[in-house]
């Protein structure tokens, strides 16, 4: 007999590519690491250091359909490249930061824009902004022993065949390893953790009935279509 009062959710997961589940633990994401897009934003590219938020692990929306969230009339996309951990700890090095990465993963922080709007002009948190129901899309995760490490290559974004986002990931302010060094000195990181890279400029909002497309060079892409909320 089990001691649960009643079923734990289940474990979180996204598809490897090749095969296999990664089990999610955690989703960080870096804001404003891409200076055209912290310019688009209002903001000053130079304003360090980098910018971290989370979202909840059940998030993660694996692609395909997809159902308009609750509570916006601003739904934006924001592509991105997502880093999947194999392991983890605290005050990791640059230098050993990549031994910790299992694979890499087309990414879609979504973000309702009109409520982050609101927060940042009264100074309050992001949560109802970024942590919507399935707000963290992500593509299948291709391991870094197919591809090595991932620091430079194309990334866009495109609306019903039309492209939004074209950027490349060598232009992130913040590298991988100087992510992974400064996140794990304010978080003990570990194994199933994500961490969504930030996003170039050209975010915009996506409606009912949109399909949408990240691809991230070397890596599977990620597709999703909007459909009406039902219920
Ligand atoms: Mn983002």
């Amino acid at each position: 007999m089990s001691d649960f009062v009643f079923a734990p959710p289940e474990q979180i997961v996204v598809p490897v590519a090749g095969g296999g589940l990664f089990p999610v633990r955690r989703i960080f994401c870096v804001g404003k690491n891409y200076a055209d897009h912290v310019k688009e934003m209002g903001g000053d590219p130079k304003d360090v250091p980098p910018v971290f938020f989370t979202k909840p692990a059940d998030a993660v929306h694996t692609g395909g359909k997809f159902n308009f969230p609750l509570a916006t009339d601003n739904l934006h996309h924001e592509g991105e490249m997502v880093v999947a951990l194999k392991s983890g700890g605290t005050h990791i090095s640059e230098a050993t930061a990549a031994s910790h990465i299992f694979g890499y993963a087309a990414g879609c922080d979504l973000t309702r824009r009109d409520l982050q709007a609101a927060a940042k002009e009264k100074r309050g948190p992001w949560d109802t902004a970024k942590a919507l129901d399935d707000g963290a899309v992500i593509g299948p995760i291709t391991p870094a022993s197919d591809i090595g490490v991932l620091d430079k290559g194309s990334i866009s974004l495109s609306v019903n065949g039309e492209t939004r986002q074209q950027s490349d990931l060598s232009l992130m302010i913040w590298s991988l390893p100087e992510i992974i060094a400064r996140l794990s000195g304010l978080f003990e990181l570990k194994a199933g953790d994500l961490i969504y890279t930030g996003t170039p400029e050209g975010v915009g909002a996506l409606v009912v009935g949109d399909t949408c497309r990240i691809e991230v060079e070397g890596l599977s892409p990620l597709d999703f279509q909007v459909y009406e909320r039902h219920g």
